[in-house]
């Protein structure tokens, strides 16, 4: 494997981490002729471009399976919205009781696994530049799946536990969510791809946005079925409006959660695509 050297000009194959040009020959202070990437970014040692070979494969397998757990969870959300919708009358009791619940253990431990290969340490990474989120990914995809079987399994749950796992299942969720998101900026960062580091940091952001309607949507739960008449009014306006806030609060949380889903589908599917570069271009020809 080629070096850059400490004098003025690079020699050996080094190529432009942005699009492959040879970087032979310019200085490391240069910015590549072709797309303007700083050389420097090309031949610091922790892109993405330089790690391991085996961690490189890891992170694609994980990369891959994480995407597919993200599909997989909306197709079973859209299916078990179908099912109950359409054939209601046909759907065995347990179905009601644990299995709509149950069929999400599929995507999640898929998720899990997933989370377990990308967010696995890399040996040449200095530990400075590594992140906790990497750590928090990983284990809240499995804390996830712990909390679900049990919420499922155990169904029904007694009621104070219930409200419990009505609050602490969307908490892992989103937490989980946001560390992800915060991990695939950091590897995008890594790539180094600004756009999707962005698209990440998005998801982050719409993730908190998620959270704070979920809680908005709790608390007029709260009030709307702890104290209807106190807020029904005179003319039951505060009511309408009571209702209008559920409807929309309903349609924009749904709205997210597809956002959050296809997101993490295409910032995984790009990232995977630039980890495979990466390996053709290290594979021996
Ligand atoms: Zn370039």
């Amino acid at each position: 494997m080629s070096q850059p050297v400490s004098a003025s000009t690079i020699i050996g194959q080094f190529q432009c981490i942005q699009c492959g040009y040879q970087l032979a020959g310019l200085s490391p202070q240069s910015v590549c002729p072709e797309c303007g990437t700083p050389v420097a970014e090309s031949i610091k040692g922790d892109g993405l471009a330089f790690a391991s070979v085996e961690y490189l494969r890891t992170i694609a397998r994980g990369l891959s399976t994480v995407r597919w757990a993200a599909l997989l969870t909306v197709l079973i959300f859209i299916g078990v919205v179908l099912a109950n919708a359409l054939l209601w009358a046909h759907l065995p009791s347990w179905w009601a009781a644990v299995g709509a619940k149950l069929v999400y253990l599929l995507p999640f431990g898929l998720n899990a696994v997933g989370w377990w290969l990308l967010a696995g340490n890399d040996p040449m990474l200095p530990p400075e530049r590594d992140t906790p989120m990497r750590s928090l990914a990983r284990y809240s995809a499995w804390v996830l799946v712990v909390a679900w079987a049990f919420r499922s399994g155990f169904a029904p749950l007694s009621p104070s536990v219930a409200s419990v796992a009505e609050i602490v299942i969307p908490v892992v969720i989103l937490a989980h969510v946001v560390a992800a998101g915060l991990f695939l900026r950091h590897l995008a960062l890594r790539a180094p791809r600004r756009l999707i580091a962005a698209r990440a940091r998005r998801l982050v952001f719409a993730c908190i946005a998620l959270g704070v309607l979920l809680a908005m949507g709790k608390a007029l739960n709260y009030f709307g079925l702890s104290a209807p008449s106190r807020l029904a009014g005179t003319r039951g306006t505060p009511a309408r409006w009571l209702f209008f806030l559920h409807g929309a609060n309903f349609f924009i949380i749904l709205g997210l959660m597809l956002y959050l889903a296809s997101n993490l589908y295409s910032i995984t599917g790009q990232l995977r695509a630039d980890v495979r570069t990466f390996l053709v271009r290290r594979s021996p020809s």
